[in-house]
């Protein structure tokens, strides 16, 4: 009897240590807090701008009265500065998301995602007089992000941003509207301020069809939309431990 109430003891006490191992990763400074009250999601859009599926996300935003962020590529901007224009006319914010998006040449070495950054800021500010501070990595930060590029981009006054929620509609094959609003949804309980991922590819349409779903779902819950702000707090994923780690 006593073997068996040891044996037990023994196993809660290995059990409690893996789980102490197998708690999920959390990301610096997650959950988000943030001096307000309430709730909040942070819309963010990537890839654009692109005709159409960009303007589409501007008409549904402004239908429903919501702010949101589009992290944009810089080499999508020459002849759709008007696109541009519009997503800061009306008031939503611009963060930058590279300048090519091709991931060899994005993630070669620090150097070349920080300059990727800068040109499409210069871009930016020369279309619309503002310089943009909150970046996304494409793909996110997780296996590029380190102290040493954390601090490069922290001087020149960029700051990271990834994501908790995923609407899985940057993959080829873009899911039916049903299941981008359910991705949506797909929030944990505990963090009070929610990152949304989703993308303004051309063959984003659905995303466009799915968002009012979205939106109500939150509205309904009590949360406000938001874009990211120069006071945002910053929200990366875990950060490798040097740039000579494998990538
Ligand atoms: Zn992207």
């Amino acid at each position: 009897m006593k073997l068996v109430r040891f044996q037990s003891i023994l196993l809660g006490v290995l059990l409690s240590v893996a789980n102490i191992f197998s708690l999920p990763v959390k990301a610096e400074g997650e959950p988000l807090n943030e001096p307000v009250n309430g709730k909040k999601v942070y819309l963010t859009f990537d890839d654009g701008p692109i005709p159409v599926i960009t303007e589409g996300i501007l008409d549904v935003l402004k239908e429903q009265n919501v702010k949101a962020t589009f992290f944009v590529v810089g080499k999508e901007i020459p002849q759709r500065e008007d696109i541009l224009r519009r997503i800061y006319n009306e008031g939503h914010s611009i963060g930058l998301h590279t300048y090519s998006h091709k991931y060899k040449k994005v993630y070669n070495c620090d150097d070349s995602l920080i300059n990727e950054m800068l040109k499409t800021r210069e871009i930016v500010q020369n279309t619309l007089g503002i310089s943009p501070t909150a970046i996304r990595f494409p793909g996110g930060s997780s296996r590029h992000l380190t102290k040493e590029l954390l601090d490069s981009l922290h001087s020149l006054n960029m700051k990271v941003y990834d994501w908790n929620i995923d609407l899985y509609d940057g993959e080829h094959e873009v899911p039916p509207v049903s299941q981008i609003i359910k991705n949506g949804k797909n929030f944990k309980p505990g963090y009070k301020s929610l990152i949304i991922l989703a993308h303004s590819n051309s063959n984003n349409s659905n995303t466009v069809k799915a968002l009012p779903g979205i939106i109500k779902f939150y509205k309904e819950l009590g949360y406000s939309f938001s874009a990211i702000e120069t006071d945002t707090p910053e929200y990366h994923y875990k950060m490798r431990k040097s740039s000579s780690d494998d990538k």
